[in-house]
């Protein structure tokens, strides 16, 4: 794919001054299977990506590349203008700096949602715990669970767990936040108490990487949508445009099986 349609980055060389993520070239093998072939993807500060495509395309890796979860074979990714870190504390900051919200939620079980919050405030961003927990209270609050700060994960729903790990990603002052698939694993009445929370972040200027088979917030909150097949961007357009008017076959015959 070509460079994209984010204002400013029409040259192609230098990144806009309002890039946040920046992907060149970027290629990823899983022995024989080449996963990311050739990634190129500008995410403007602001900005809400939602990435679509069939199961297998790369996008769970495209994702976990960008918080370095997945190391990548070629090509360069930089966060706010700095290369992605190897290890170390850097590497921790990175991670506090790129939130991310997984399908099976990933809390800590063994911890109250209140320390779920607050761990990483404390641990990485050495936060004391005093304010990590005022913090916290307000981040429940805000994503509606306050009232179970006390609880273990275990003991609320799908739909509160997933809450609670947006609350504890935005509890490190995240630059980006990335989703993967954050509503599949929920039961459907649950599905629009953790959309809304993501719309919510979204009108608040978020820098959101949303891969979801939810085209409804796509369409209403997605700036782009960035279609992936087989390791590659085939598409990407204006929410309103590619849903209208998909170009590639793939993706028509993609949106001809959900929608
Ligand atoms: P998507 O999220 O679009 O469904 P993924 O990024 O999860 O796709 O996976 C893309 C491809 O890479 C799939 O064929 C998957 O089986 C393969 N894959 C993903 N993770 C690994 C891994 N750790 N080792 C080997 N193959 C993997
Ligand atoms: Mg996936």
């Amino acid at each position: 794919m070509s460079e994209i349609s984010v204002a400013g980055d029409a040259s192609g060389t230098a990144a806009p001054a309002t890039a946040l993520v920046v992907l060149r070239r970027v290629n990823k093998h899983f022995g024989a299977l080449h996963v990311l072939q050739d990634i190129d993807l500008t995410i403007a500060r602001g900005e809400v990506v939602v990435v679509i495509g069939p199961s297998g395309s790369g996008k769970s890796t495209l994702c976990r590349t960008i918080n370095r979860l997945e190391t990548i074979d070629s090509g360069t990714i930089t966060i706010d203008g700095r290369p992605l870190p190897q290890e170390g504390r850097e590497l921790a900051r990175l991670r506090a700096d790129v939130g991310m919200v997984f399908q099976s939620f990933n809390l800590f079980a063994h911890k109250t949602v209140l320390d779920n919050v607050t761990l990483g405030q404390i641990k990485v961003r050495k936060a004391d715990r005093r304010a990590a927990e005022q913090k916290a209270h307000a981040l429940l609050d805000r994503v509606g669970v306050g009232a179970q700060a006390a609880k273990y994960p275990a003991q609320l729903s799908g739909g509160q767990q997933q809450r609670v790990a947006i609350a504890r990603a935005l509890a490190m002052d995240p630059k980006v936040m990335l989703f993967d698939e954050p509503t599949s694993a929920l039961d459907p009445e649950m599905i629009n108490e953790v959309l809304e929370v993501m719309q919510q972040l979204a009108r608040e200027g978020m820098t959101m990487v949303v891969v979801t088979h939810e085209m409804g917030f796509a369409r209403s909150a997605a700036n782009r949508v960035v279609f992936m097949a087989d390791g590659r961007i085939v598409e990407e357009a204006r929410p309103d445009r590619f849903f209208s008017n998909p170009r590639s076959d793939r993706a028509k015959d993609f949106l001809s099986k959900i929608l």
